[in-house]
């Protein structure tokens, strides 16, 4: 997961407060919808809970957990869908379960998410507990425009705010997060979000990576560098999902496809295999979408598939 790519003035604040123990309880995280306030936060709770070094470490259990946004002490809360208001009645739950410990973590994070829909009654109710609140516990408040809150909020939070980023900035980490799309395409979605990448992400019509892009990536990179294993751990996530293995074997194909046009460009690729090898590879995964749409056994095919591509990758 690309962390806020872009954002490096808003990075290296959030990497310094967290490195010299200044971690505010209350951080104010303000930006346009689309500019990564949320990646911004939770690369936050993630440094927080982070129990290697340097943090965030990306691989204790704590970060693996924040990378999957399953981490069961840090809280997300937002408006209610076709609510308008950030509801008084949330902030008071809010209020009630920071006092209980953490479950797994040395500490508890709420990420508040469009805080600046909170009416003064409900930005006061929430001051009564970021006034004195435990010491574990830690708040991200996402707001779009803080001349929306109040001013008594705004003195007891420390404030980044994220700049959306240019055009090029957004096309590369669209590389990243929407990896089943062209260049064409993302360099299309950059420019006509002007380079906000959630409504880039929009514009591709995809909020986030798909399992089955980032899946035919991988099988890719392991078909052509890796081992045999490690491509039927990934197809084996797929045994009860013909739709999705077909998705997937689908975007494979292009890959490959793909892969033989642009072979020049990439010289890993080039001193590794030829342009008819990489036909071959997307003819063998060609072969196994037939055999799934005829409802051929999805291990039986995924292991043919292997062989198959290993074989025309290796001829
Ligand atoms: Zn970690």
């Amino acid at each position: 997961m690309p962390e806020l790519l872009y954002n490096r003035k808003a990075n290296a604040t959030l990497a310094n407060l967290a490195a010299g123990g200044r971690f505010p309880h209350t951080l104010l995280i303000e930006g346009p919808e689309g500019s990564g306030k949320k990646t911004a936060a939770w690369q936050a709770a993630k440094t927080l809970l982070c129990e290697g070094e340097p943090k965030p470490c990306g691989r204790c259990a704590h970060c693996v957990k924040a990378d999957k946004r399953v981490h069961p002490d840090v809280r997300y809360y937002t408006v209610p869908e076709g609510k308008k208001e950030f509801p008084v009645e949330t902030v008071r739950e809010i209020r009630q379960d920071a006092y209980i410990a953490p479950n797994e973590g040395a500490r508890k994070i709420y990420l508040i998410d469009r805080a600046h829909a909170m009416n003064a009654a409900a930005q006061n109710a929430l001051l009564k507990i970021i006034e004195e609140p435990p010491d574990f516990v830690n708040f991200l408040l996402l707001c779009e425009n803080r001349s929306r809150m109040l001013p008594t909020i705004l003195s007891r939070a420390i404030s980044v705010e994220l700049e959306v980023p240019s055009v090029e900035e957004c096309a590369a980490a669209l590389e990243a997060l929407a990896p089943g799309r062209s260049a064409q395409e993302r360099q299309a979605a950059a420019a006509g979000a002007g380079g906000n990448i959630g409504r880039a992400l929009g514009l591709l019509g995809s909020a986030k990576p798909s399992k089955s892009a980032a899946d035919a990536k991988k099988l890719r990179e392991e078909l052509i560098y890796g081992e045999r294993y490690a491509c039927l751990r990934v197809l084996a996530g797929y045994d009860k999902d013909r739709d999705g293995l077909g998705q997937t074997l689908s975007l494979l194909r292009e890959g490959f496809a793909q892969a033989a046009v642009g072979r020049e460009a990439d010289e890993r690729l080039c001193n590794r295999v030829t342009v008819m090898q990489l036909v071959g590879a997307a003819d063998a995964v060609e072969r196994a979408l037939l055999r799934a749409g005829r409802n051929v056994s999805i291990p039986l095919l995924s292991a043919c598939m292997v062989e198959e591509v290993k074989a025309a990758l290796a001829g």
